[in-house]
């Protein structure tokens, strides 16, 4: 067996997760103090909105695609969730779902969670199929269900939805559901990092609907996770290693909608040749290369989107001005 080390491509993609993690983190904090600043009666300095946070807002985001492909209009007030969620479509379709195990903060939170869990109890446990396969519905289920009310919804409703209000504090309200949090949001959040520790990925494996989106669509992606019986030695590692429980080693390509592209179990993999990032015909794609067209993917649209003016919300000072100060009596439509 010749021997491989990637063992950098384990550590490229924590930098990569963490660093996205610490700028989603930082714009939380900005969109704070932009908040404060109109709570406060203006007495803290503004700041200004950091449009990353709009991509948080999934839900409006599938409205403001539904509206842009059927009138053309391109939503104004958060063009930065419309922005996001048309680049992890992109990434998924064609590069498998590899924004959920290279961008998104909440899979490198979860991940960060299950590997705490596994020290504390030696072991992440795997749920048994017949109470593992009706979860993992759950978030197909709910993918149902966001799609059938957005699809329901003519444009004109669409169109006076993002209109609302309601809808351009969105970002802040959600805000509040973390920095005002109710008793209810407590023990949820509690009860998922409780199921967090334990099993692998709970939220992204069982609830999360888009993740369930993303994979459905990565299923289209030419690139899969291959592998070459004649240079495999069976080490296990791969399938013991897989956040996403996959069964690598049996396999000869990984087609499942699981499967986040996260390359653990290429990096892991000791020997060379026996597990690849590839396209149809076994044509095996370096992994960096994989990496670069993912980043060039998610980060070459925000920047188109920066140059055509379709990043920042168009929400003026004053329109924001009469909005905040009253946001608590503002319910959703
Ligand atoms: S099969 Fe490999 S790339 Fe896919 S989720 Fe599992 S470890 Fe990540
Ligand atoms: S990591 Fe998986 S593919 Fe690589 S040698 Fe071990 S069992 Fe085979």
């Amino acid at each position: 067996m010749q021997k491989i080390d990637r063992s950098y491509l384990r550590k490229f993609r924590y930098s990569v997760q963490w660093g996205i993690f610490a700028l989603t983190a930082f714009s939380g904090y900005r969109l704070y103090l932009f908040a404060e600043h109109f709570a406060s009666g203006y007495k803290t300095p503004l700041v200004e909105r950091p449009p990353l946070v709009d991509g948080f807002l999934p839900i409006g985001a599938l409205m403001s695609l539904k509206l842009w492909i059927t009138e053309g209009i391109f939503d104004p007030i958060h063009p930065a969730a419309l922005v996001i969620f048309i680049s992890a479509i992109a990434i998924s379709a064609v590069l498998k779902k590899a924004f959920c195990g290279w961008i998104c903060p909440l899979g490198a939170l979860s991940e960060a969670v299950f590997k705490t869990g596994r020290k504390v109890f030696g072991r992440n446990p795997i749920l048994p199929k017949f109470i593992d396969y009706p979860l993992r519905s759950v978030k197909y289920m709910l993918l149902v269900f966001f799609l059938y009310v957005v699809g329901k919804m003519s444009s004109g409703a669409l169109a006076g939805f993002l209109s609302e209000p309601y809808w351009k504090v969105a970002d802040i309200k959600m805000l509040g559901f973390f920095t005002e949090m109710s008793s209810l949001t407590f023990y949820v959040l509690l009860a998922l990092f409780a199921l967090s520790l334990p099993f692998k990925n709970f939220w992204c494996r069982y609830l999360c609907p888009y993740g369930a989106l993303l994979g459905l669509l990565s299923l289209l992606s030419p690139f899969k996770i291959t592998r070459r019986e004649e240079a495999c030695i069976h080490c296990h590692k791969c399938t013991a290693n897989c956040p996403s429980l996959l069964p690598v080693e049996d396999k000869v390509r990984i087609k499942s909608p699981e499967c986040t592209g996260c390359l653990t179990c290429v990096s892991l993999c000791p020997s060379k040749g026996a597990l690849e990032m590839s396209l149809p015909a076994k044509k095996s794609v370096r992994p960096l290369i994989y990496v670069i067209l993912v980043m060039a993917v998610f980060f070459g649209i925000i920047a188109a989107a920066k140059l055509t003016g379709h990043w920042h919300s168009n929400v003026t000072y004053e329109e924001y001005k009469a909005v905040i100060p009253a946001i608590s009596e503002l319910e959703h439509p």
